[in-house]
């Protein structure tokens, strides 16, 4: 079976988790520090704070801009459910905006007709692997002085104009281990603002800077050294993993043109798309699933259900109809683009995916 993810960990790993294991100091420690300055200048931020999920880091980091009840946060919901439960935990509320077709990211016309007077903040999702329209959405942010808080949990090292994302507010990144880069469970919180980054630390560890001095509630949501560990050694090998998705997306996306019903992945002029993900669309989603399954291909939805028409969601109240979003959760589906994968791997995608369409 292909699988539809998989971590790449090797001897460097496992001899940097032996080391940190025989020093004895495995909780969060010197590789915690380390880890966080060379994922700041990897994306080219101030300050990085590292904590224990891609969750938690987008939770902190709305506490941290002191967003919380009787606030509004505008985001996407066509995202994995932790980009708004995020919201939810913090007391403010997830205000959905549609996204676009094409790039399945936030859309910005969408989001200025969701602003009120409750609206703190922005946060769009770089969703798999593709920047969202930072042009647009910073310009939105400024003129109605919104905090921007980008979900990057499935873009590490993606970039539009010139700069990577997570460097333009303030940025969540997850490191597990289905993603670009991975930690075992961990996340990484990246900002330009020295306050930020000082709330975040505080609020990982209990609210706490001063051993047993509590300035506020925190939680523990600390990294251990032993993820950071694995986490730097990642980092080195990060641009390689990238190099290699993109080359996979190149092979998938020439081999897929031309099949008629099925759209290939597509990344929009300006931008670098690091392919956290590889997303197609096609109205045959489910059998197509099925068939590549019988030949040993696995594949993902991303996300089969629109996040307000969750349950949880629907429980709350949410009654927004959002089209767009709607009909990709139906048509999208992910096949395999990590860099585990051969040359024969992605040509038996593309030859099976053929066939499917051919026998149709
Ligand atoms: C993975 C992911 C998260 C959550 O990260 P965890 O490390 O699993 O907590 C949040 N948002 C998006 C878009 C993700 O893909």
């Amino acid at each position: 079976m292909i699988p539809i993810a998989k971590p790449l960990l090797g001897k460097e790993e496992i001899d940097a988790v032996s080391e940190v294991l025989s020093s004895g100091m495995i909780a969060q420690g010197p590789k915690v520090e380390e880890f966080e300055l060379a994922f700041a200048d990897y994306i080219g931020c101030e300050y990085a704070a590292a904590v224990n999920s891609g969750t938690a880091a987008l939770h902190i980091a709305l506490l941290a801009h002191g967003i919380g009840k009787g606030d509004e946060v505008i985001t996407s919901p066509f995202s994995f459910i932790a980009t708004a439960n995020s919201i939810l935990y913090t007391g403010a509320k997830p205000v959905f905006a549609d996204i676009e077709p094409a790039t399945y990211n936030i859309d910005p016309e969408r989001i200025q007709e969701k602003i009120t007077s409750k609206t703190r903040a922005i946060m769009p999702v770089h969703l798999y692997g593709h920047p969202a329209d930072m042009k647009a959405i910073t310009e939105i942010a400024d003129d109605n002085r919104l905090i921007l808080i980008e979900d990057a949990c499935q873009s590490h090292g993606a970039e539009c104009l010139g700069r990577r994302v997570g460097s333009f507010g303030t940025g969540a990144f997850s490191f597990y281990p289905t993603k670009n880069m991975t930690t075992s469970e961990g996340g990484m919180l990246t900002t330009n603002e020295k306050e930020i980054a000082e709330k975040a630390k505080i609020i990982r560890a209990h609210g706490s800077k001063v051993r047993y001095l509590h300035e506020m509630l925190g939680f523990n949501m600390r990294m251990t050294d032993i993820a950071a560990a694995i986490g730097l050694v990642q980092l080195g090998k990060l641009d390689r993993f990238t190099a290699a998705r993109q080359e996979n997306a190149g092979i998938l996306s020439a081999g897929l043109k031309g099949i008629s019903g099925i759209v290939p992945a597509e990344t929009k002029t300006g931008y670098t798309h690091v392919f956290h993900q590889y997303t197609v669309r096609t109205e045959k989603r489910d059998q197509l699933a099925a068939f590549l399954k019988e030949k040993g291909i696995g594949t993902g939805v991303h996300y089969p259900i629109p996040i307000h028409k969750q349950p949880l969601y629907k429980e709350l109240g949410y009654k927004d109809s959002l089209p767009i979003s709607e009909k990709a959760a139906e048509e999208v589906l992910s096949l395999p683009v990590h860099p585990a994968l051969s040359r024969a791997d992605l040509q038996g995608i593309v030859e099976a995916t053929k066939e499917f369409y051919a026998k149709d």
